[in-house]
């Protein structure tokens, strides 16, 4: 049997190809892909390629249902709804031992990519640690949503943000909203700042008390007029330079800031040493996610802790998916559900 899958040749090189039904190996599971998200990482690669990720299939968010189990795999059978993340760390390496799992040194040897399908094959790795039963309150679009929330939990694992910080979030893109989500749970107070209008809706529908349209003058400046002194936390999640190197100018003294959209290889953004030193400023870097990232993600999105539904842009089905990625290469739409079978929220 022929299954379609989204294949990235080359930068801007996308097509829907027939490909035979994979089959899975000892130990793997093949999903029948139910929602597949699209993604700021998939953008990224659709534009100019990705460090660690080859061309070919493409797409990495994803749920659905179990179509097949491998050898020796235990624990789930055909037909179940499940949910997983594209990675899974090997456990025995010196970055697993030391329990920065995210920093697995083959994290991306056994990657699964190819959620743009109707059928992806799991890697064993990723069978034994993170392909997880899908709660069933959620629809398949909402579980599909681990991933990123994995990413953003394990930002603020590494922010440690203390109780009554004050925070900016910059950029308002779906990941920027998680976490405007994220410090609402926390109970904590947020400003976004975002360029598009769009945007600025969602974060005050988020629960930001406040926007800055960054478009629009000094945000350093507009932060101070909101909290002199400026936030405690400053989160970046917009993957520009630019922001990244005015982003410690922003942060109170004594405050932090997350560095948590990642740059094209090679970049090396410039910091005002004055302000760093004098200010105490705390620069932290977050990157992907562990176990306990994952697990926790999904506890949130199950308890409804975290209701991801209205950050989808559009639902899309499958056989869209080359113009999907013009429409967001274009700027038009943040994050599609993209549905082998087009039907919505099931
Ligand atoms: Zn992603
Ligand atoms: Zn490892």
């Amino acid at each position: 049997m022929m299954v379609r899958q989204a294949v990235l040749r080359a930068p801007y090189e996308l097509t829907l190809r027939d490909v035979p039904e994979p089959d899975p190996g000892p130990g793997e599971v093949v999903v029948r892909i139910r929602a597949a998200l699209t993604c700021g990482t998939d953008l990224k690669t659709y534009r100019r390629g990705h460090p660690r990720v080859p061309f070919g299939p493409f797409g990495h968010e994803g749920a659905g249902d179990v179509l097949a189990t491998g050898q020796g795999v235990e624990g789930l059978h055909a037909g179940q709804a499940v949910v997983f993340t594209p990675t899974a760390p090997c456990g025995e390496c010196a970055g697993c031992r030391a329990g920065r799992e995210n920093l697995c040194e083959t994290l991306f040897d056994e990657i699964a990519v190819g959620a743009y399908a109707d059928a992806i094959r799991l890697p064993a790795r990723i069978v034994r640690r993170h392909l997880l039963p899908k709660p069933a309150p959620l629809s398949y679009i909402e579980a599909a949503f681990l991933e990123p929330l994995a990413c953003v939990v394990h930002g603020w694992r590494r922010l440690g943000a203390a109780p009554g910080a004050r925070v900016a979030v910059v950029g308002t893109g779906s990941i920027g909203l998680l976490h405007v989500r994220e410090a609402r749970r926390r109970d904590l107070e947020v400003v976004a700042v975002g360029r598009r209008a769009a945007g600025r809706d969602q974060a005050i529908r988020a629960g930001a008390s406040r926007v800055i349209d960054a478009g629009a003058g000094d945000v350093g400046a507009s932060l101070r007029h909101i909290w002199p002194g400026g936030p405690d936390v400053v989160i970046e999640c917009t993957g520009s330079e630019a922001v990244w190197r005015a982003a410690p100018s922003w942060a109170a003294s004594g405050g932090r800031v997350l560095l948590f959209g990642g740059l094209p290889g090679g970049t090396m953004p410039a910091f005002d040493a004055t302000r760093l030193h004098y200010g105490e400023v705390d620069l932290i870097a977050a990157f992907h996610y562990c176990t306990e990232d994952v697990h926790d993600a999904l506890a949130l999105l199950s308890s409804g802790a975290v209701r991801p539904r209205d950050l989808v842009t559009e639902v899309r089905p499958l056989d869209a998916i080359v113009e999907t990625f013009r429409d967001l290469d274009a700027g038009l739409g943040a994050r599609y559900a993209v549905l082998p079978e087009g039907s919505a929220w099931v």
